[in-house]
């Protein structure tokens, strides 16, 4: 029985930290009831997917325009704390403040709310969940997704890949 058990929390121990992807640990995805139906062509910042590669380097290319997620615990602002805002990595429009930022367990920097109008959300089906993925409005690049198990009292966890941001600190 006691193996029994250790097996069991062993197991736990292996899925809660091995997580795929950015996952939920809520019963349900969100409270976003309005999805983006926007096509690539339709966002403010236009670029062929060539020059968005060049500006980029491989790495954030395969983030912000493939939909890609970083290892968690390996991005540069997962625990970063300063004061300032957080802009889209690819078109540089301001998506958080450092205000909306708070300490999270899941491995990627982590929002309890967005800048204003700012944000798209678009279904996510991939790697067999249901979620909502996060898109800069401006430019249409991948973010991250938006969950509903965040702590404070909007009650979202906007969870999201640090290479898909860059910081300014606060003058
Ligand atoms: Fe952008």
């Amino acid at each position: 029985m006691q193996r029994l058990t250790f097996t069991i929390v062993i197991g736990i121990l292996f899925f809660s930290c091995n997580s795929p992807a950015q996952e939920s640990r809520g019963t349900e995805q969100n409270s976003v009831d309005t999805y983006s139906m926007k096509k690539n062509d339709e966002y403010p910042v236009q670029k062929s997917e060539a020059e968005w590669r060049a500006q980029l380097g491989d790495e954030k290319y395969h983030i912000l325009r493939e939909k890609g997620t970083e290892y968690p615990r390996t991005g540069e602002y997962n625990l970063h704390f300063e004061k300032g805002t957080y802009v889209c990595g690819a078109c540089h429009t301001p998506l958080f403040e450092s205000g909306q930022k708070f300490e999270s367990d899941c491995g990627w920097p982590s929002f309890d709310d967005a800048i204003d109008g700012t944000i798209e959300f678009v279904k996510d089906t991939s790697h067999g969940m249901v979620r909502t993925e996060t898109l800069c409005a401006n430019c249409g690049s991948h973010l991250g997704h938006i969950f509903n198990d965040g702590p404070t009292e909007t009650g979202q966890r906007y969870c999201i890949n640090s290479l898909s941001l860059e910081f300014k600190e606060e003058q």
